[in-house]
């Protein structure tokens, strides 16, 4: 069995997903159950497990995943704001582990989140 995660696996095409962005170091993807009427994933192709295992020289990547959000935003036409969101962890809900940066909009998003 591949030790592979799902999106390692979305970004080698070997599974679908419905791609809104896609670069040299980057994808977005819509998420499969979303949250939100606009719930997509910013992912690296580097695959990064978790936030602690992004060095000193992935500060350019983690930095170009918020300006590709910021693209993908204005594609989908929010105008009235959105959050970007990693969970990180077991307390952080993470469960696919190959970081992502969820961006959420298309409704007023509450606060606290659960
Ligand atoms: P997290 O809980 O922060 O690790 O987020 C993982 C996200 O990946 C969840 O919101 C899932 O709904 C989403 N997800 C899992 N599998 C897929 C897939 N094949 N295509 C798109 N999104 C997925």
């Amino acid at each position: 069995m591949s030790d592979k995660t799902i999106f390692a696996r979305i970004i080698d095409r070997e599974i679908p997903a419905d791609i809104v962005y896609e670069d040299d170091r980057a994808m977005a993807f819509r998420d499969v159950a979303p949250q939100a009427p606009i719930h997509i994933l910013i992912i690296p192709k580097k695959p990064v497990d978790m936030i602690e295992n992004l060095d000193d020289a992935d500060e350019a990547l983690v930095g170009h995943l918020v300006l590709v959000a910021k693209k993908v935003a204005a594609q989908e036409g929010l105008t009235s704001g959105y959050r970007l969101v990693f969970n990180n962890g077991r307390d952080g809900g993470q469960t696919v582990f190959h970081i992502h940066l969820h961006l959420l909009g298309g409704r007023p998003l509450t606060w606290p989140p659960g």
